[in-house]
C-alpha cells in the first residue's frame, strides 16, 4: 500500500502515549541538492549549471508552457536523468520572462550509482504485471526504467508500467532486479448513467443539494455534471474490502456507490462528503483555474463508512481506530476516505475531544484532496521539511475553501483559521492562528526533529500554517514577538494565490522551509510585482515565523 496521509498522528489517540519529543537524530538521507534561484548572481551560476546539465542529458525538457496568468512568461520543467534513465523526484522548474530567467527551483539527486542494466527482461515485467493484474499487457504499453531515490541514501531500479482493466487503470512500480511490485497507483473508473440532482440534509443539519445519476431504478453519488468523474462509495463498515481495495486487490464497482432509491437521501454522511468534494473541485477552478487534482480533470473516488461506529470494540486495533475512525485521508490518484468518527460518549486525549464524521468537516474534505493537488504538481516528500510543506499547503488549501464557502465565524459551518474545528470538537486538530494551543510550532525555532510522524510533518506544518495566517491578517507572532502587516482580509485572494502558485508551480519536490519562503516571495513578485503589499506580507511573515 502506498504511504497514507493521515490527518493526524496516531499517537494521540484515546490515550496520551507517553515519552517526550526525541532528541536530534542524525539520519541517513538521499544526497541532492535543492536549488532555489531567484537572485542574479545565483541565477547566472544555476542558468549555466543548468544548461550544462542539459547538454551532459543530465537534465531532459518535460515540458515548457506559457504561464497562464503573465504573458509573456514561460515555465520550463525538466527532468533528471542517470544514464539514460530518468530520475523519481529530480526535477527542476526555471522560469522565463521574455527569455531572461527570472526563478529556478529544484532538486538535484548526487552520488547515484547504479547498474541501469536491469536483470529482467520487458516480458519478464509484463508477465508480473500480467499475473498481479489479471490483464495481458499489449505492444503500445512499454514499460518505463526510473530510478527510485530511497531513504537509505541508496537508490533503486523499477519498472513503472500501466494495466487497464473494464473498470480502472492501475500503475505498478516492478524492481527491475528482484520483480518485487514496490508501488502500486490505482487510476479512474467510467461508467455511463443519467445526471439529475438529490437533497439532503448534511451531517450538522444543513441542506444540500448533490449531483447524482439514475441507474437501473435507483439513485448513486456519481456525478456526472462536473468535467471529471466524482464518486462517491459507501463501504458500509466492509473494513477488509476497503483495504483490498487500496492494496489494490479489487476494484470499486457501480454496486458500491452511496445509493438512495429517491432523490431525497436519507444517509448524511454521503451527501456531505459527495457535495464538499464537488465544492473543493469548483474552488480550484474558480479561484485558480485548475482543472481538478491533476489539472486534466482526473477522477475523484471518496469512500465513506469504511467501519461502522458500532462495530467499534475494546478489541478494535489503534490502526483501525487511527485510519478509518478519527481520521481521514488521501490514498493516491484521487482517492480519499472519510472517516466514521467516535459513538457519542467517546473521547480522544488530552484534549478530550468527540468526533463526528469526518465528511462534515470541509476543511478536511479541501486538506485531502489538496494531497492529490500537491501529488500531480510539487509532488512534495512526504518526510522532513517537505512534508511539513506538504501538510501546511493543505491546511491553507483547506482553509481557504472554507473561507470562499463560508461566512466568517468561530461556529458551526463557519469560516476561521482552525483545522476541522466543525467535527473535531471542541477546537478542532490544529490551529494556523494560534499553533501553541496544540502544542505546535508557530515558529521555526519550536519545531519537532524527531523521527515520529515522517519528522514531525502534522507538527511542523503549522510554521507555514501561521505565516500564511499572519500575511493576510497581520498581527504578531507569539515567539518571536516580530509583527507582519498583512494584507487584510479583504484581499485573501491575493495570499490564496500566492501560495497556490508557489506550491503547485514554483516548488520543487525536496523543498525545505527556506525554499518555501524564497518561493512565494518569488510568487508575489510574479503576481503582484517586486514591493508590492503581498511581497511585503509575505516576506514579513516568513521572518515573523523565523524562516530565512
Ligand atoms: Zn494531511
Amino acid at each position: 500500500m502506498r504511504v497514507l496521509k493521515l490527518l493526524l498522528p496516531t499517537a494521540i489517540l484515546l490515550s496520551l502515549v507517553g515519552g517526550g519529543p526525541a532528541g536530534h537524530q542524525v539520519r541517513a538521507q538521499t544526497r541532492f541538492r535543492s536549488i532555489a534561484a531567484t537572485t542574479f548572481s545565483d541565477l547566472r551560476t544555476w542558468d549555466t549549471t543548468v544548461d550544462r546539465m542539459k547538454r551532459d542529458d543530465l537534465l531532459r525538457a518535460r515540458r515548457t508552457v506559457d504561464d497562464p496568468m503573465l504573458p509573456g512568461r514561460t515555465h520550463e520543467r525538466l527532468e533528471q536523468f542517470y544514464q539514460g534513465v530518468r530520475v523519481f523526484g529530480g526535477d527542476i522548474a526555471r522560469q522565463t520572462d521574455g527569455g531572461l530567467t527570472v526563478s529556478i527551483f529544484g532538486t538535484v539527486y548526487d552520488g547515484i550509482d547504479l547498474d541501469v542494466r536491469p536483470a529482467l527482461s520487458i516480458e519478464e515485467v509484463e508477465a508480473i504485471v500480467e499475473r498481479r493484474s489479471g490483464v495481458a499487457i499489449g505492444p503500445g504499453r512499454v514499460p518505463e526504467l526510473v530510478i527510485l531515490p530511497e531513504d537509505s541514501g541508496g537508490h533503486r531500479l523499477t519498472y513503472r508500467v500501466k494495466a487497464f482493466t473494464l473498470q480502472e487503470g492501475i500503475e505498478y512500480f516492478v524492481d527491475a532486479k528482484s520483480g518485487a511490485i514496490v508501488l502500486e497507483l490505482i487510476g479512474a473508473e467510467r461508467q455511463a448513467p443519467t445526471a439529475t440532482i438529490a437533497r439532503g440534509q448534511g451531517v450538522l443539519g444543513d441542506d444540500k443539494k448533490m449531483s447524482v445519476s439514475s441507474q437501473s431504478g435507483t439513485f448513486v453519488a456519481s456525478d456526472m455534471l462536473r468535467p471529471p468523474a466524482l464518486f462517491t462509495y459507501d463501504a458500509r463498515g466492509d473494513v477488509n474490502r476497503v483495504l483490498n481495495f487500496l492494496n489494490g486487490r479489487i476494484a470499486l464497482v457501480a454496486s458500491d456507490l452511496a445509493s438512495n432509491s429517491s432523490t431525497t437521501w436519507s444517509d448524511p454522511v454521503p451527501v456531505d462528503g459527495h457535495a464538499y468534494i464537488g465544492d473543493t473541485y469548483d474552488y480550484y477552478y474558480k479561484r485558480h483555474g485548475r482543472r481538478g487534482l491533476d489539472n486534466n480533470n482526473i477522477a475523484i473516488r471518496a469512500i465513506v463508512h469504511p467501519v461502522r461506529r458500532s462495530d467499534l470494540s475494546p478489541s478494535t486495533s489503534t490502526e483501525i481506530i487511527g485510519l478509518f475512525y478519527v481520521n481521514a485521508f488521501y490514498a493516491g490518484d484521487g482517492v480519499i476516505v472519510m472517516g466514521e468518527g467516535l459513538p457519542p460518549g467517546f473521547f480522544t486525549l488530552p484534549f478530550r475531544q468527540s468526533w463526528n464524521f469526518l465528511a462534515a468537516a470541509l476543511d478536511v474534505i479541501g486538506h485531502e484532496l489538496s494531497h492529490g493537488v500537491t501529488e500531480f504538481s510539487s509532488n512534495l516528500i512526504y518526510r522532513n521539511e517537505s512534508g511539513a510543506l506538504n501538510e501546511a499547503f493543505s491546511d491553507i488549501m483547506g482553509t481557504a475553501i472554507e473561507f470562499f464557502y463560508q461566512p466568517v465565524g468561530g461556529g458551526v459551518m463557519q469560516a476561521d483559521y482552525a483545522i476541522g474545528e466543525d467535527v473535531v470538537t471542541p477546537g478542532g486538530i490544529r490551529s494556523m492562528s494560534n499553533p501553541g494551543m496544540f502544542g505546535d510550532p508557530d515558529h521555526y525555532s519550536r519545531r519537532f526533529t524527531g523521527t515520529s510522524d515522517n519528522g514531525g510533518v502534522h507538527t511542523n506544518a503549522t510554521i507555514g500554517g501561521q505565516a500564511y495566517y499572519l500575511a493576510i491578517e497581520g498581527g504578531t507572532n507569539r515567539t518571536s514577538g516580530l509583527s507582519v502587516q498583512g494584507v487584510g482580509t479583504a484581499n485573501r485572494e491575493q495570499m490564496e494565490k500566492v501560495f497556490y502558485r508557489a506550491f503547485t508551480q514554483l516548488m520543487p519536490s525536496n523543498a525545505t522551509y527556506s525554499v518555501a519562503r524564497a518561493v512565494t516571495i518569488q510568487a508575489a513578485r510574479d503576481l503582484y510585482g517586486a514591493g508590492s503589499a503581498p511581497e511585503r506580507a509575505v516576506t514579513q511573515a516568513w521572518t515573523a515565523v523565523g524562516v530565512n
